[in-house]
């Protein structure tokens, strides 16, 4: 069969164009990505060679290699994995299913030059990165179970090839041609064994699969004045320790941060690092990330999660959903648990009480990190809010467990500072020793609620109203929550009694008030009465002449828009 010419697709022409023109600082990248993908490749091999006895695969030896030839300037990165069929290699590589991918675009057009790898950084750019460092990539792959594979090439224009690969192994073979070496835009040379060998360290050496590469090794002479010899060995280059496995006292700051961007498949630092190891009923090892950077598709309904299931060491899948409630969906990380079967199923997962018992344990442990994040670190806990805040704080409404501790770990906007938000232990105490309620109010924005003449009165007495602008806390603050005894109170809703004393103390006053606007009450009253419930006077407003305000039970303002934009 001739070779086929295909387009990519337009989303991936202009990433891909990114990657060849790019000024993205940290080259070297590229091959973590393809080790990052051919171990993949080999977890999924392994695993469906576990569950399918009859897949006619050799799951005996897998492994990476990385052959490079300084003469031809080539670095080859194979697999043995599960490979990829002709149409996998078409959706796969051809185009770019990520999501975010046009918000990258979008950002990316109204970004300087400079701060373009931040932003790549943060999408994280998988196989494409390869070419910041090649002018050409074959790519051979051959699926478990197939007998034909595949060739694709492509110099990383708008255009690639493919063709039938009759011999190929089982596995995928990316063979690049590398660009010149120039140091000065930090593209070193892929073809020495040596930089390999360092890169492989630094990126890759908790990978769990051997990274294996031909080496030349000295034999001394086998007697006395002999010539010494040489011979060709395999060196693994990774120590494949599991980390999760590790005390935190063993592994460094820097081996943490590239498993995270391994299992992530990110770019970010992460701000935390969780680990736990559990004995007992349920044998469990834990190994958790919150990044410091949000993805693009946190706010998307196609998100998984970002929880790796192993068991035993043995990987068993990338989006264990059943570990981490949604609002946690940023957290990243590993477990490993001790006694669960490798067969086991998403539906098992659902019922396991193993696996409930670890999610309780998850959820408990990720909240404390960030209420220590709150007490210890407030630059990096800043960084957590400003990336994960709107998330975390849909807890508030679907973790009734866990709800106290996730309000006492969150911040909220206030009139007490401009600029700084408030947490509720320090919103209470600056309150008045006699205000037994916390109020808020909610809006679209911080603007938008400083304007409303609820706030009046509230500001004239010196009293903290919290200032709630994102669509989660509409729906949360009317879920009863209380803290420390004291609900959660809208302004813009019922009686709200602001001064008890100077209402007793003025209560004839009040009541001469009462008798010269009835009237006026009434007739306001009746004129409105297809909109409004009551007309009455108020100790609310100290500058508007009249507000609307909603009952006790009935819906906030936003809220009310909120159902009526949803249709209901
Ligand atoms: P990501 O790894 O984040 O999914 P990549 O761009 O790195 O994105 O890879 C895209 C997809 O191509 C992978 O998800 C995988 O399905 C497939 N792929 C890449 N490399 C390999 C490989 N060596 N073996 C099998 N499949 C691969
Ligand atoms: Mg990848």
């Amino acid at each position: 069969m001739t070779s086929q010419v295909y387009e990519f697709q337009a989303q991936a022409r202009q990433l891909l164009d990114l990657m060849v023109h790019s000024i993205y600082s940290n080259k070297d990248s590229f091959l973590r990505e393809l080790i990052s993908n051919a171990s993949d490749a080999v977890d999924k091999l392994r695993l469906e060679g576990l569950r399918d006895k009859d897949l006619d695969v050799d799951i005996s030896d897998l492994h990476i290699r990385l052959t490079p030839d300084a003469s031809a300037r080539t670095l080859t990165v194979s697999d043995n994995g599960i490979g990829m069929s002709r149409e996998e290699v078409v959706d796969l590589i051809g185009t770019v299913a990520k999501s975010g991918t046009d918000e990258l675009r979008r950002k990316l057009a109204e970004t300087d030059a400079k701060d373009a790898g931040e932003l790549i950084g943060q999408f994280g750019i998988g196989f494409y990165s390869v070419f910041m460092v090649a002018d050409r990539v074959e790519l051979v792959t051959r699926k478990a179970g197939e007998t034909v594979g595949t060739r694709w090439e492509s110099t990383g224009d708008g255009t690639y090839t493919l063709d039938e690969a009759p011999d190929a192994p089982q596995g995928t073979s990316i063979t690049l041609t590398l660009k010149a070496v120039d140091e000065e835009n930090a593209v070193h040379d892929y073809a020495d064994q040596n930089v390999l060998r360092a890169l492989v360290k630094k990126y890759s050496d908790f990978i769990s699969w051997p990274i294996r590469m031909r080496v030349t090794k000295q034999v001394p002479a086998a007697e006395e004045g002999g010539e010494p010899t040489t011979e060709e060995v395999d060196e693994t280059l990774n120590s494949q320790k599991a980390l999760w496995a590790k005390s935190p006292g063993e592994v460094s700051e820097e081996e943490y941060a590239e498993f995270y961007r391994h299992i992530s498949h990110a770019w970010d630092e992460p701000l935390e690092t969780i680990s736990l190891h559990a004995e007992g009923t349920f044998e469990y090892q834990a190994l958790l990330f919150i990044p410091s950077q949000a993805p693009f598709d946190l706010f998307m309904r196609e998100r998984t999660s970002g929880i790796h299931l192993y068991v035993k060491r043995v990987f068993i899948m990338d989006d264990a959903a059943e570990l981490m409630p949604e609002y946690l969906r940023f957290v990243q990380g590993v477990v490993d648990a001790a006694d669960l079967s490798l067969n086991v199923s998403r539906e098992i997962l659902q019922q396991d009480r193993q696996i409930r018992a670890i999610r309780r344990r998850l959820v408990k442990k990720v909240i404390s990190s960030v209420q220590e994040l709150q007490d210890r670190r407030p630059e990096d806990y800043q960084t957590f809010w400003s990336n994960f805040g709107r998330v975390f704080k849909e807890g508030l409404i679907n973790d009734h467990d866990n709800a106290k501790a996730i309000l006492k770990a969150s911040v909220f906007g206030s009139t007490h500072s401009e600029t700084e938000p408030t947490t509720l232990v320090d919103y209470l105490s600056r309150c008045k020793p006699d205000q037994d309620v916390i109020y808020y109010m909610t809006g679209e924005s911080r603007t938008q609620i400083e304007r409303s003449p609820h706030l009046e009165a509230f500001r004239a007495k010196g009293i903290e109203v919290l200032l709630l602008s994102d669509p989660v806390d509409e729906v949360w603050v009317s879920s009863g929550l209380d803290f420390e005894g004291k609900q959660l109170v809208s302004v813009a809703k019922g009686v709200v009694d602001l001064d008890d004393a100077d209402a007793d103390a003025d209560g004839e006053e009040k009541s001469k008030r009462d008798e010269e606007f009835a009237p006026l009450l009434s007739w306001l009253a009746e004129t409105l009465a297809d909109d409004v419930s009551e007309a009455r006077l108020s100790s609310r407003l100290t500058e508007s002449a009249a507000c609307l305000v909603g009952d006790t039970f009935s819906m906030t303002p936003q809220l009310e828009k909120l159902y009526r934009a949803s249709g209901q």
